[in-house]
């Protein structure tokens, strides 16, 4: 039987998710993310992708996240006609979010030919490279892809609910199940029969945290061929729960005492909707009512409105007539420019959810401005921050950011909660890959080289699991 699997990226690192499928004659795309962190990483998104677009006969998506789902308008912009499967919310997450990624493309080239056309100006008084190597770096780049390209390829999405079969080429069947990551994120199960014979492939895709606020806890499957697992903390523990309400209740406390704003880098889908979700929650255990809470994102708004709209997909109910819990009387959503830059005149008593997460860029750069050297503000850090970030520099204690070619002293308190991850753990990843009952060959992708170690030294000692760290450019037959 031919059903193989070769590994183009999410190899020993995290982003830039992507596999090629063959079965039989057919060949799929699982997964079509974006490379992500730093430039010369990110270069790497133009290069031309590792099968012929016109022998792929299907995409599958696991989530919405860009780092999974970021280069499809690419792959269409370079030709692909075919199907693009996804979950239901995945394919309504990716409609705000994919043309939102060929807007900060867009930006992006703005920017650099910007930068190359003020350089070409220098250079022509005074030139010392070689000729070919001055002009490459001084001519203008295209945006990768635009937010047209992003709009067009949304026409090209097949959505499937969860637990359903969809057979996407000939004897290739193929079932979402819940990974409890974020709205619409799935498990794929691809279940292949030729000649009276199948075997399965399942890819975890990003696998949840059990305790999250919102998302249900990732199904397990019981029987796989072979499997691919996450590892993004397949070295750490996430620290209890209940602690991490403790510590966002301090910040609180402390917060209101000191009567400035507290203004918090969010992402957009996942991190925003598990904070909004327990401020309701904990409305009065946190003193909210003194506050008022904006959400100054028109994506995170989005977003959060098919958190809504699909909220039959996880146990929580958010918000809407439906919700069970506390209406957030004082919250606010600022769609506008003019409503975001209205909250600049408030000094104390917000609560300021703004993108970007990592503090890159977005409106929280203009509210960090406003507040981060005031004493009497604070800063609350939910999520992840890569290096290179300013959100890791205020992590690690810079004194000084600049913003807008200005340094502004730091004076805010930062605050860092580590206990929201929308991320498996340690824990969960073994309990996940332990459902099976065949003990599975196991290849682990998306993590880094030591949490990817860890994971596979104890996958070993607890189930004597065949596991190996997937390389790049590696095929395995199923
Ligand atoms: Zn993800």
């Amino acid at each position: 039987m031919n059903f193989q699997l070769q590994f183009f990226g999410a190899t020993e690192q995290v982003t830039g998710s992507l596999y090629v499928i063959r079965a039989g004659n057919h060949t799929i795309m699982l997964e079509c993310g974006l490379i992500q962190g730093g430039r010369k990483a990110e270069k790497r998104n133009r290069d031309p992708f590792p099968v012929p677009i016109d022998e792929i006969d299907a995409v599958v998506l696991s989530h919405a996240h860009i780092d999974h789902s970021g280069r499809v308008p690419l792959l269409v912009r370079r030709g692909y006609e075919g199907p693009i499967y996804a979950q239901n919310a995945t394919r309504a997450l990716c409609k705000i979010m994919l043309p939102d990624s060929g807007y900060i493309h867009e930006k992006d080239a703005q920017w650099e030919n910007k930068k190359r056309a003020k350089r070409g100006a220098k250079k022509n008084t005074s030139s010392s490279r070689t000729e070919k190597s001055a002009k490459d770096e001084l001519a203008e780049i295209e945006p990768l892809y635009t937010k047209a390209d992003a709009e067009a390829c949304l026409t090209q999405f097949e959505s499937a609910p969860y637990e359903e079969d969809v057979e996407i080429v000939p004897g290739l069947t193929l079932r979402f199940h819940d990974a409890g990551h974020i709205l619409g994120s799935a498990i794929v199960e691809l279940e292949y029969h030729e000649g009276g014979e199948s075997r399965t492939l399942v890819f975890s895709g990003d696998l949840g945290y059990r305790d999250a606020p919102v998302m249900e806890a990732p199904k397990r499957l019981r029987h796989a061929n072979a499997v691919l697992m996450e590892s993004t903390y397949g070295d750490r523990l996430h620290r209890p729960f209940a602690e991490t309400i403790e510590e966002l209740t301090d910040v609180f406390n402390v917060a209101r005492a000191a009567k400035g704003n507290v203004l918090i880098p969010a992402f957009t889908v996942g991190r925003t909707q598990d904070l909004l979700y327990l401020m309701a929650e904990h409305y009065e255990e946190w003193g909210l009512r003194h506050w008022h809470i904006f959400l100054d994102s028109p994506m995170a708004i989005e977003a959060t409105n098919a958190y809504s709209r699909y909220r039959h997909l996880y146990g929580a109910k958010l918000f809407g007539p439906e919700s069970n819990l506390p209406a957030l009387d004082n919250f606010h959503e600022t769609r506008s420019t003019e409503e975001s830059m209205a909250i600049n005149q408030i000094h104390s008593g917000a609560i300021i959810i703004a993108g970007s997460g990592m503090c890159n860029g977005g409106r929280i750069h203009h509210h960090l401005r406003n507040n981060i050297w005031r004493p009497e503000c604070h800063l609350l850090i939910v999520g992840y921050q890569a290096h290179g970030t300013l959100g890791r520099r205020l992590v690690d204690g810079v004194e000084e950011i600049r913003l807008w070619g200005e340094n502004y002293t730091v004076r805010a308190t930062v605050h860092t909660i580590g206990g929201l991850s929308a991320h498996a753990d340690q824990t969960d990843l073994l309990d996940w890959y332990g459902a099976f009952e065949n003990t599975p060959p196991l290849y682990l992708v998306h993590g880094e080289e030591r949490a990817q170690q860890a994971l596979e030294k104890k996958l070993k000692a607890r189930f004597d699991a065949p596991v190996s760290i997937a390389a790049y450019q590696q095929t395995i037959e199923i």
